[in-house]
């Protein structure tokens, strides 16, 4: 079996969860088999290994970017929702489908290196409103933004491509 086809046997569908009409999927139980899951993080370790920082959104963007930077011995910079980082931040609104999210990061995430190039991790891209925002808070710290990487992508969603028309690579493993 192709890594991707043993990533979408593992992954479990929640119909209208979290609310009606939407079809959750669930990666914990990705996770919790420890070939795969290492098997996913050595696929994305290997492609980016020419890169200062990755990023990890929160939540379940932190649980593969995290392992990702270790194995590269790169830094690790978590993009959180608003409230959460202690130091100065900057931050960005998105739309959700009923009113705004933002997401901040710290001013000094990159360590002031000159123009670092990063790697942005969330588990899936649906519509890519989170993703933009991130790469939009990235780019405010006056960084490169190498790749976006995500575990799934909803193509029908459209997201990926919401992405390329910033100029942004957009790299998913599975797409439904
Ligand atoms: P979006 O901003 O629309 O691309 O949404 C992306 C974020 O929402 C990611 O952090 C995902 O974890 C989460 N998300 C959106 N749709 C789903 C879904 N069908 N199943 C699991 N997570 C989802």
């Amino acid at each position: 079996m192709t890594l991707e086809e043993k990533i979408k046997n593992a992954i479990r569908d929640i119909p209208d969860y979290p609310k009606k009409g939407i079809i959750f999927k669930d990666i914990t139980t990705v996770l919790n088999q420890g070939d795969l899951f290492s098997e996913i993080i050595d696929h994305f370790a290997g492609k980016y290994q020419n890169i200062d920082f990755v990023c990890g959104i929160e939540a379940r963007g932190f649980i593969f970017g995290a392992p990702i930077a270790a194995k590269n011995k790169k830094g690790f910079v978590p993009i959180r929702k608003k409230g959460k980082l202690p130091s100065t931040t900057v931050a960005e609104k998105y739309a959700l489908e009923y009113g705004f999210d933002e997401i901040e990061i710290h001013i000094d995430a990159f360590r002031n290196i000159k123009n670092p190039k990063v790697l942005i991790v969330d588990d899936l891209i649906a519509t890519g409103g989170t993703a933009e925002a991130a790469v939009k808070l990235v780019r405010k710290l006056g960084a490169e933004v190498v790749a976006t990487a995500f575990l799934i992508e909803l193509t029908f969603l459209e997201g990926a491509e919401k992405l390329r028309n910033m100029g942004i690579k957009v790299d998913s493993l599975v797409k439904f």
